[in-house]
C-alpha cells in the first residue's frame, strides 16, 4: 500500500458517520462543480470523473485550514478530500461549503491555491457565501 492510500484508509476509519455524510455531499456536488467549471473555463474538466475519497480529521490539516484536497497523482489514482470534524457541528450547510470550496480548488488544479478570478466565478455560479471563499 502506498503512502497516500494508507492515509486515506486511516482517515476513513475515523468519524465514520461524518465520512458518509461528506461522501454523499461530494457525489451531489460533483455535477454542480463540473457545470460551474464548464461555464467558467469553457470546456469540460478532466477532473469531472475523478474518484474522490473523503477523510474527516483534524490531524491531517495545518493550523487555520478547514479543508484540503490532494489531487490524484502517480501514487494514487483518486483524490483525497480532508475536512475537519468541527465543520459538521453547528450550521448544517457549513461542511457543504467547505467541501465545495475544496472541490473548486481541485477542479482548477494545483496552480490555483489562491482565490483568484476563476475561483470567484465558480463560487458565484454555486452561490457560495462570502465567508466560505477564503
Ligand atoms: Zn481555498
Amino acid at each position: 500500500m502506498t503512502g497516500i492510500s494508507k492515509v486515506a484508509d486511516l482517515l476513513a476509519a475515523e468519524n465514520e458517520e461524518y465520512v458518509q455524510q461528506a461522501t454523499r455531499c461530494v457525489s451531489t456536488l460533483m455535477p454542480a462543480i463540473a457545470r460551474a467549471y464548464r461555464q467558467t473555463i469553457g470546456e469540460e474538466s478532466p477532473r469531472a470523473t475523478m474518484d474522490v475519497r473523503v477523510g474527516v480529521s483534524d490531524s491531517d490539516l495545518p493550523e487555520g485550514k478547514v479543508g484540503s484536497f490532494q489531487l490524484p497523482n502517480g501514487e494514487c489514482d483518486y483524490g483525497v478530500l480532508t475536512v475537519r470534524p468541527g465543520s459538521f457541528n453547528g450550521e448544517k450547510v457549513h461542511y457543504w461549503w467547505v467541501i465545495a470550496h475544496e472541490l473548486i480548488h481541485a477542479f482548477l488544479g494545483k496552480s490555483s491555491e489562491s482565490h483568484g478570478a476563476q475561483f470567484g466565478v465558480m463560487a458565484d455560479a454555486l452561490g457560495m457565501p462570502e465567508q466560505h471563499r477564503k
